[in-house]
C-alpha cells in the first residue's frame, strides 16, 4: 500500500474530491497547496500576498509555496498531495525532500474542465464541493454535509478559469511529461464518475 502519494492534473480534475476521499479511506494527510494558500491569503512575504497571484490565476513564488509543503510533509507520516507540484521547479524541490511511491494523474478535457470550474461551488464552512449542474446539493446554496453556505470561489470565473488552464498547460504540463518519461505515471480516466475514479485510484494504491 503506498503512504506517499501524489495526484496530478489540471485544474477542475477532481484532485480535490478524490484527495479528500483517499486521506478518509487510508488515514492520509491531506496537503493541498490551494487550500494551505487560501488559509493565507494576505501573508506578507517579499513577493506581496498570495491574493495578487491567486485572484489572476498565476503561479504564487515557488519559495513561498515550497515552504508550505516543506512544513506540512514533514508534520505527515503518509500523505496525499494536491496542487503541487505545478512547475518542474517545485518537482525537484519535492524529489529533494520526500520520496513518493504512486504518481496518478487525472486527465480530463479542456472544455470539460472549463464547466467544471465555472459550475463549481464550495462550502464555506467544511469545503465540501459541488456543481451547480453535474452534483448540486439537496438545497441550494446550502451545504449536505454541514448546512454551511456554497459559495463560488473567485477565480473559478470563465476567464480566471481560462488563465489558470493556460498556466497549466505552460508550467505544470511539463511535470506530468517528467513523470511520464520516469516511468512513475499511472493516467486514469477523469471524465469517469467520481466513485469509478476514486475505485481506479485505490486499485493502484493498493497493487503498489
Ligand atoms: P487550487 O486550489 O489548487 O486550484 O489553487 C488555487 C491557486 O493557488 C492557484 O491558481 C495558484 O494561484 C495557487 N497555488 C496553489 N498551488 C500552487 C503551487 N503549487 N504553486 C504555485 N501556486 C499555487
Amino acid at each position: 500500500m503506498s503512504h506517499h502519494v501524489l495526484l496530478l492534473g489540471a485544474p477542475g480534475a477532481g484532485k480535490g474530491t478524490q484527495s479528500k476521499k483517499l486521506a478518509a479511506e487510508y488515514d492520509l494527510e491531506h496537503v493541498t497547496t490551494g487550500d494551505a494558500l487560501r488559509a493565507r491569503k494576505d501573508m506578507e512575504t517579499e513577493y506581496g500576498t498570495p491574493r495578487e497571484y491567486m485572484e489572476a490565476g498565476e503561479l504564487v513564488p515557488d519559495p513561498v509555496v515550497n515552504e508550505i509543503v516543506e512544513a506540512a510533509l514533514s508534520d505527515a507520516d503518509g500523505y496525499v498531495l494536491d496542487g503541487y507540484p505545478r512547475n518542474l521547479e517545485q518537482a525537484e524541490y519535492l524529489s529533494e525532500i520526500t520520496d513518493l511511491d504512486a504518481v496518478i494523474f487525472l486527465d480530463v478535457d479542456e472544455e470539460v474542465l472549463v464547466d467544471r470550474l465555472t459550475g463549481r461551488r464550495v462550502c464555506d464552512d467544511c469545503g465540501a464541493n459541488y456543481h451547480v449542474e453535474f452534483a448540486p446539493p439537496e438545497e441550494p446554496g446550502v451545504c449536505d454535509d454541514c448546512g454551511g453556505e456554497l459559495v463560488q470561489r473567485e477565480d473559478d470565473t470563465e476567464e480566471t478559469a481560462r488563465e489558470r488552464l493556460s498556466v497549466y498547460r505552460e508550467n505544470t504540463e511539463p511535470v506530468i511529461e517528467h513523470f511520464r518519461q520516469t516511468g512513475d505515471l499511472v493516467e486514469i480516466d477523469g471524465e469517469a464518475s467520481p466513485e469509478e475514479v476514486f475505485d481506479r485510484i485505490t486499485d493502484v494504491l493498493e497493487e503498489e
